[in-house]
């Protein structure tokens, strides 16, 4: 129990430290996106909604169960829960969500182009092309289920007419592949703008998709 509590204690911080960075990074402007953490099998942290980045305390966070019902915190989670929800239950490897609208993945889910495997680096960090999902509503139960679908078992995702969804083991690595991610599709976007993009060959991609599974759960 105090280990769990000290954990809690962690994730906490963890969370607005993470949100902090991505406000920092440019990837939301204002009180947009929102992070979550999975504590235990039935207990997430997730980020209030309407609270700027800048101004979070831990208190602020708030402890929800699977259904998004909350178990303490007294402001009201953020208007993604479900989204955040269905990701954990779909991907059980998965312990850390960072939901943002950076500019050039956003530019791409406007577009409907997914992120092709351009960089030789892209596949064993990403686990293969990155999707875009069909449009649905923000905090709806369908941009849920097209989120947990155009995800796959991918390290990210890009939200039609939105943002992005990034996954990690834990928060470090959520955000780590939000950084990568944001940077991949801005090369991918001016490459796109030249109208002269090369993929990586084939064959190198089946060499190095399969990389993925091990380096996802790798901590750096
Ligand atoms: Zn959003």
């Amino acid at each position: 129990m105090e280990q769990s509590l000290a954990n809690e204690e962690t994730l906490r911080k963890e969370i607005i430290e993470y949100g902090l960075k991505s406000y920092e990074s440019g990837f939301v402007t204002e009180t947009e996106g929102n992070l979550s953490a999975r504590l235990s099998e039935d207990r997430f942290l997730v980020t209030p909604s309407h609270v700027p980045y800048e101004k979070r305390q831990v208190d602020d966070v708030v402890l929800i169960d699977p259904e998004g019902e909350v178990i303490k915190g007294s402001r009201r989670p953020t208007s993604e829960t479900r989204m955040h929800l269905a990701v954990y239950k779909a991907r059980p490897d998965v312990s850390g969500i960072v939901h943002a609208h950076p500019v050039y993945c956003t530019m791409l889910a406007v577009m409907g182009e997914p992120l092709r495997p351009i960089l030789d680096e892209m596949l064993p960090y990403l686990g293969g092309v990155i999707e875009v999902t069909q449009f649905a509503p923000s905090g709806s139960a369908e941009i849920a289920a097209e989120c947990v679908k155009s995800l796959g078992n991918r390290a990210a995702v890009l939200l039609a007419n939105h943002g992005n969804l990034c996954v990690g083991k834990n928060m470090s690595r959520a955000f780590q592949t939000a950084k990568y991610v944001e940077k991949y599709a801005r090369i991918y976007l001016q490459a796109l703008s030249f109208n002269r993009v090369r993929e990586v060959p084939e064959e190198r991609q089946k060499q190095e998709t399969p990389f993925y599974e091990y380096l996802k759960m790798m901590d750096w």
